[in-house]
């Protein structure tokens, strides 16, 4: 029986990529280190309420990522621009806060997807569920090529055993591909170099997210953008549904990830809520749910060198891989995109381009098999 093509992590590059093999009729094992999908994917909130805030990714631009709006279009996924009506918040480093009656509109516009991003995780995956093998809480350790195949050493709760895989699609993200990883035939220096050298893309941040039972701020003339020199949360936004019936704000935390790990999480939480209150009344004291994810503590999405602050949007590039890896390794997550590298749009790209190679290289492959068959 023939080796599965095995795709590493599922967040939304693993998934696309998970799907386009699919439906290129290959035989798919998706293995993911965290025990749910998505990666840097999250939404989360209240589990009675449709909506959920977004603890990753929020955003993208229709026109300029036209992978995503397709894929929410083909789930039949609505979405809607980021609500910026009203005045912005200006906090100064004394806590006084300033109305600043321009509203804070982005250009392009920024759109988020109905139900959170998570969305598009969730149907992706609905999409393929009876057709791909999904092993969650199972981590790649390493890699050694062979002459007909990929032996991979995974390790789960009972242990760690080996796969072989006919191609592998790895979505892990470079610096910890460099930091995780035992590749054999060990990669070059240089290039493992330059692995360690390429920011995961936000992984020192940290979100947090508070839903309201109603928009107060809006009735208030307030857009829900907030930008504040005191902190912790230095830039932040409404994040309601399209109606504004499921009310909620968000914000950047600013604070260094060293000084995030030192306070925690509940009191990060707890000044956070405080600062909604600074700028924005009483009333945002008594969320009905509230949340932080510190990204820069999650070990399967930042390094320690992820830690240290991004002054600048990285340049990613096209993926290299050492020669002899070239014919069974394809190297796809949102980094290795050239042009979207570190948006959701870079993921899908990545995904794509990662599944093009390996179906023209099985496609080579399997002529080569024909013709030598006497
Ligand atoms: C706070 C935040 C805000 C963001 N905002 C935006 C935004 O508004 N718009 C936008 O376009 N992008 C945004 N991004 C970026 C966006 O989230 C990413 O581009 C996208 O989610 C990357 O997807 P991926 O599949 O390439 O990588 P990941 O989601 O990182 O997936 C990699 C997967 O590999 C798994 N993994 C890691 N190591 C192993 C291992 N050894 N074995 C098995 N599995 C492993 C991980 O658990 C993970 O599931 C944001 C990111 C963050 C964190």
């Amino acid at each position: 029986m023939s080796h599965p093509v095995v795709v590493i992590g599922a967040g939304l590059s693993g998934l696309h990529a998970s799907r386009l093999l699919v439906q290129a009729g290959q035989k798919v094992l998706l293995i993911e280190a965290r025990e749910r999908l998505g990666g840097r994917v999250l939404s989360q909130g209240l589990p009675s309420a449709a909506h959920r805030a977004d603890l990753g990714p929020s955003w993208f631009w229709p026109g300029l990522n036209p992978r995503v709006e397709r894929l929410a279009a083909e789930f039949g996924l609505g979405v809607y621009p980021q609500y910026a009506r009203g005045a912005t918040a200006i906090e100064g480093q004394d806590g006084q806060v300033r109305k600043q009656q321009s509203s804070w509109e982005q250009s392009p516009s920024s759109y988020r997807i109905e139900g959170g991003t998570q969305s598009l995780i969730e149907r992706s995956y609905e999409r393929i569920q009876d057709q791909v093998d999904l092993k969650t809480g199972t981590r790649l350790l390493g890699m050694k090529l062979r002459v007909d195949a990929v032996e991979l050493t995974l390790k789960d709760a009972s242990g760690s055993w080996t796969q072989l895989a006919s191609q592998v699609v790895l979505t892990v993200p470079p610096r910890l591909t460099a930091q995780d990883l035992q590749m054999e035939p060990s990669w070059p220096e240089a290039l493992v170099k330059d692995m360690r050298n390429t920011p995961t893309w936000m992984a020192g941040q940290a979100k947090f997210v508070a839903i309201y039972q109603n928009a107060f701020w809006r009735e208030a003339g307030w857009s829900g953008a907030a930008m504040s020199h005191r902190g912790p949360m230095v830039e932040i936004h409404d994040a309601s549904d399209a109606t504004g019936q499921t009310a909620a704000l968000f914000g950047f935390v600013g604070a260094s990830p060293a000084y995030r790990a030192g306070i925690g999480t509940e009191a990060l939480a707890s000044q956070s809520l405080a600062q909604l209150v600074r700028l924005f009344g009483p009333a945002a004291a008594t969320p009905l749910w509230s949340g932080v994810k510190d990204w820069a503590q999650e070990p399967l999405t930042a390094s320690e060198s992820d830690r240290q602050p991004l002054a600048y949007h990285p340049m990613y590039g096209d993926p290299v891989v050492p020669g002899e890896w070239g014919q069974r390794l394809w190297l796809a997550g949102t980094e290795r995109s050239a042009n979207y590298g570190g948006y959701l749009e870079g993921a899908l790209d990545a995904a794509e381009q990662a599944v093009k190679g390996l179906l023209a290289q099985v496609a080579k492959q399997s002529l080569r098999q024909q013709i030598n068959t006497p």
